[in-house]
């Protein structure tokens, strides 16, 4: 089917890949053979911050107090709609008890990790919501110990609304270090913490790097490259809403691809008309990220008609999907690779990001091809057991005790003999 590119990114996510996994395994190394301290020397390196790593009661309280009383409103407002969204999800993981055949009975139990380490990014932005996103799941799915970290800014520590955030949704321990070395003390168990038994949240290249590399002897949630976003608009689309969403989820970074699907060259034109001029309105920091986004790795495809822009839309996988175009319903069912789907114009990425109470810690660069994002199930062990009558293990321990034979495992088919000739000793078996 043909599908016309009006727009064509130069660049991918994994464009420019270096030596950041040398970098970052040399810096485990370090901390996991220095400890406290030479983790603490990573965080002036890299954040020029030389204060306390595990904030006391009394730094949480005054941060708090710093925080004004309409933003605290919000924070709590977001966090209630994410602890709903959170509860209603866990309500779907139930423990089962079933009778597999008469007298062999096996059971599910979802059992949450024990220590959950949440990083909470703030390089570039003070991303409040993170903090929000990853403590408040993490609460809800059981876990009995939350740490949350966030980089400390030199001479200011950790953004006062992150520690407010962290604290009211229910983190056991605060700490002002970012990056590897943040991941390193959470998985490693530094300053007095327990070794987390996972690690979730956002971050950049060099936090994905360490989960990456530290995944196996500690759970991730998932590897999160840059953000991405992609826009399915139908000609009824209101082309100005359109541009904006656009350029909102460029601003993330300067490599964070926003996609335009659409069956309309007419609307593909409007919308892109419109852009630039939105991108020059934000503030600088914001305006040079979009502004590289969409020059580099932004990309505007004409499809045929819904059907091509909706397996368009599925090849991309993106992490962030909003539709704004006629028969949500069709597309709701239609669709099947994406993080988080916002349907309507009513509803925008902002929303999820932010406080609507759906995760915003996604999957990216098309791993929603196979995964979801973040949610109380990746807090939670998915574990079976079994027990059985005398009676109920005959039929299963023949079974296994040929099976054991033909793969050659001696000493599993006798763990089955030993069985039948204890409990039906007047029997024989072949
Ligand atoms: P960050 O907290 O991830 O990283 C800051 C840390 O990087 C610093 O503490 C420092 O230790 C480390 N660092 C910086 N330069 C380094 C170097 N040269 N060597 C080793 N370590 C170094 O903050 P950020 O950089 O602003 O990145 C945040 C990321 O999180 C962005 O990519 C953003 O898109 C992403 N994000 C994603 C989501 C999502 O749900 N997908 C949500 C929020 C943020």
């Amino acid at each position: 089917m043909a599908r016309t590119y009006l727009k064509k990114a130069t660049l991918t996510a994994q464009s420019g890949a270096s030596d950041v996994h040398d970098i970052v395994q040399g810096i485990l190394t370090d901390i996991e053979a220095g400890g406290d301290d030479t983790a603490r020397e990573y965080a002036i390196k890299f954040d020029k911050y030389d204060g306390n790593i595990i904030l006391t009661d009394e730094e949480i309280q005054a941060a708090c107090d710093r925080v004004p009383e309409k933003l605290k409103q919000d924070i709590q407002f977001a966090h209630d709609n994410v602890r709903r969204f959170a509860e209603a999800q866990k309500g779907t993981v139930k423990d089962i008890e079933y009778e597999i055949t008469p007298g062999l009975i096996a059971g599910q139990k979802a059992i949450p990790v024990d220590a959950a380490g949440c990083y909470v990014p703030g390089g570039r932005y003070s991303h409040i919501a993170s903090a929000i996103m990853t403590v408040t799941t993490a609460k809800v799915a059981g876990c009995s110990h939350i740490t949350a970290t966030s980089p400390p800014r030199a001479g200011l520590g950790v953004a006062p609304a992150i520690i407010y955030a962290a604290h009211i949704c229910g983190a056991d321990k605060i700490m002002a270090l970012g990056g590897v070395q943040g991941v390193a003390a959470m998985t490693f168990g530094l300053f007095g913490l327990p070794k987390a038994n996972i690690l979730v949240g956002p971050g950049n290249q060099f936090v994905a790097e360490a989960k990456r590399i530290l995944f196996g002897r500690v759970g991730i949630d998932m590897i999160a490259g840059p953000t991405d976003s992609l826009v399915l608009a139908d000609k009824n689309a209101d082309p100005h809403i359109v541009a904006t969403d656009l350029v909102s989820q460029a601003e993330h970074g300067y490599n964070s691809p926003v996609w335009l699907v659409t069956d309309s060259t007419e609307l593909a034109k409007d919308v892109m008309a419109r852009v630039p001029a939105l991108i020059d309105d934000l503030p600088e920091l914001n305006r040079e990220n979009a502004f590289a986004a969409w020059r580099d790795y932004a990309e505007v495809i004409v499809c045929e008609d819904r059907e091509d822009m909706a397996a368009c839309s599925d090849e991309y996988a993106p992490e962030h999907l909003t539709v704004q175009a006629e028969d949500l319903d069709w597309w709701l069912s239609r669709l099947s690779c994406y993080g988080s789907l916002f349907l309507g114009e009513e509803t925008t990425v902002s929303y999820g990001d932010k406080a609507s109470g759906t995760n915003h810690v996604l999957p990216t660069s098309g791993a929603a091809g196979y995964t979801g994002g973040l949610s109380v199930h990746k807090y939670m062990k998915i574990v079976t057991w079994q027990r059985s009558t005398r009676e109920g293990s005959k039929r299963v321990a023949e079974a296994t005790a040929r099976i054991s034979r033909l793969e050659g495992m001696e000493g599993h088919a006798r763990a089955a003999d030993v069985r039948l000739a204890k409990y039906f000793p007047n029997e024989t078996f072949d």
